[in-house]
C-alpha cells in the first residue's frame, strides 16, 4: 500500500491518539517533524504504527529497491587506548598479547586474496593505537590503491581520525586531505555512539566527543568525501537522547549533505563492561529503524547491518524503513560477533543476500559505496549467474 489517502484511513482506524495522527498527516504529506514530535513517536507509537509510516517514505524514497554491495573488512588491531565500557572488541595495550596487531604486509595479503573477486569495497575500522599512525596508514592507503586502484576503501571512524591527526599534529581539514591524496575515500560512521554529553560521559568518557565526532565529519563533506552515521542504541540512553543524536545529525546533513546512510547499532551486552544492563527486544530494534527513517527526512539511506543483527531480522527490517543491508562481508569482521551478535562468522555469497532480500519480497540491488546501482537482480537472473537447484554459492564474496 503507497497510496498516502490509503495509509491515513488506515492508520485513522488504529489509533484515536491525535497528536499520533497529526504527526502521521506530516510524514504522509512529505512534512518534517520537529524533536518533540520524534520523541512522541517513540513513546507512543506501536510497532505496526511507525512501521507503517516509515514504509510509506521507504516506499517514496527507493520504491522496492533493497541495496547490498560486494565488501570485506579489515581490522587492523583491537588494542586500543580508550576503555569504552560497552565495547567488547578492544583489548587495553595492558593486555597485548590477547588483542591482535597487524603488519602492513597482512593487511596486503587480505587485500591480494580479494585479486580475483568481485568487491568493490574495503572498510577498514579498529582500536586506536599509537604506533598505527597517521604516516602508517597512509603508506597502506596508498599500497592498497596501487594493488586495487577500483576498490573504494572506506575507513576509520572519527575516533580513531581524532587520535591519529592529533597526535600528528595537524588540523582535521589537513590530516583527512593527508589521508584522501593517500587514497582514502569516505567514512564508514563509527563511534558516534550517543552524542548526548551526560550519556558520553557514562559509556565512553575519554574518547573524542561529539562536537569533534561531527567536526570531523564534516571537514571529510567540505572535501569532497562522502561519510555514513552510527548510533548506537539500547543501553542506558532515552528516546530523547535518540532524537537528539539524529537531530544533531540532521541539522549538519541540511549543511553539507554529505552523509549516504544512517546504522543504528544495537547495543550488544556479552564481554563488557555494561553486561548488566539488558539488550532492548526485536519490537524495539524495528521501532527504531522505522522512526529513524521517519525522522532523517535527508538522508537517503537507512541500513540494518546483518552481522549485528542478524540475516533474519535484516530481512525484517526491509519492511520497517530499512533500504539496505550491507554487504556480502565474507567473515571478515570480529567486532559483532565478539560482543554475541547473532551472526558468529558472517559471510553471505551473492547469491545468498540476493535470496534474502527476495523473500522479503524486496529487488535486490548491487550498489557501489556510493549507491551507483552495479546490477539488478532476479530469481531468473540468479539461476542464469550461479546455476539452478540448491547452488549456495561459495563461501566467499564471489
Ligand atoms: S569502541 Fe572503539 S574506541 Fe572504544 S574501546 Fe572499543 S575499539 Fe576503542
Amino acid at each position: 500500500m503507497s497510496d498516502p489517502r490509503d495509509i491515513r484511513i488506515l492508520l485513522h482506524a488504529s489509533s484515536n491518539d491525535a497528536e499520533l495522527l497529526e504527526i502521521a498527516d506530516k510524514v504522509l504529506t512529505g512534512e518534517r517533524i520537529s524533536p518533540a514530535e520524534g520523541i512522541v513517536l517513540y513513546e507512543r507509537a506501536s510497532l505496526g504504527f511507525a512501521g507503517t509510516l516509515a514504509d510509506h517514505v521507504r516506499t517514496r524514497m527507493h520504491g522496492n529497491i533493497a541495496y547490498f554491495n560486494r565488501n570485506f573488512h579489515i581490522e587492523p588491531t583491537n588494542l586500543c587506548v580508550f576503555d569504552c565500557k560497552f565495547c567488547s572488541y578492544s583489548r587495553m595495550l595492558k593486555q597485548r598479547s590477547d588483542g591482535w596487531v597487524m603488519s602492513k604486509e597482512s593487511m596486503m595479503d587480505i587485500v591480494r586474496s580479494y585479486a580475483d573477486k568481485q568487491v568493490t569495497e574495503v572498510h577498514i575500522v579498529g582500536g586506536v593505537l599509537p604506533e598505527l599512525n597517521l604516516e602508517w596508514f597512509a603508506d597502506v592507503l596508498s599500497s592498497i590503491k596501487a594493488m586495487r586502484p577500483d576498490l573504494h576503501i572506506k575507513g576509520f571512524t572519527a575516533v580513531e581520525l581524532e587520535y591519529m591527526i592529533r597526535k600528528a599534529k595537524m588540523s582535521y581539514r589537513d590530516g583527512l586531505a593527508y589521508l584522501q591524496k593517500a587514497g582514502l575515500d569516505s567514512l564508514p560512521g563509527g563511534g558516534a555512539e550517543i552524542f548526548d554529553e551526560t550519556i558520553r560521559e557514562q559509556i565512553c568518557a575519554d574518547k573524542c566527543d561529539s562536537a569533534t565526532w561531527l567536526e570531523i565529519h564534516r571537514c571529510a563533506h567540505e572535501l569532497g568525501m562522502h561519510s555514513n552515521a552510527t548510533i548506537l542504541y539500547g543501553h542506558i540512553e532515552s528516546f530523547a537522547h535518540r532524537i537528539d543524536h539524529m537531530e544533531r545529525l540532521r541539522s549538519m546533513q541540511d549543511e553539507t549533505k554529505g552523509f549516504n546512510c544512517f546504522i543504528p547499532l544495537k547495543f550488544r551486552n556479552q564481554h563488557n563492561q555494561m553486561s548488566n544492563v539488558e539488550e532492548c527486544s526485536v519490537v524495539e530494534d524495528m521501532r527504531n529503524y522505522a522512526i529513524a527513517r521517519i525522522y532523517l527526512d535527508n538522508f537517503p539511506h537507512i541500513k540494518a547491518y546483518w552481522p549485528m543483527i542478524g540475516r533474519e531480522q535484516a530481512q525484517l527490517s526491509l519492511h520497517y524503513g530499512v533500504n539496505d543491508i550491507d554487504g556480502t562481508i565474507d567473515d571478515t569482521t570480529k567486532i559483532y560477533s565478539m560482543a554475541g551478535a547473532e551472526e558468529q562468522s558472517p559471510v553471505m555469497t551473492t547469491r545468498q543476500i540476493c535470496e534474502l532480500i527476495l523473500a522479503a519480497g524486496k529487488q535486490p540491488v548491487e550498489r557501489d559505496t556510493l549507491y551507483n546501482h552495479i546490477k539488478s537482480y532476479s530469481h531468473e537472473s540468479l539461476d542464469a549467474e550461479f546455476g539452478v537447484d540448491g547452488f549456495i554459492g561459495l563461501p566467499v564474496a564471489n
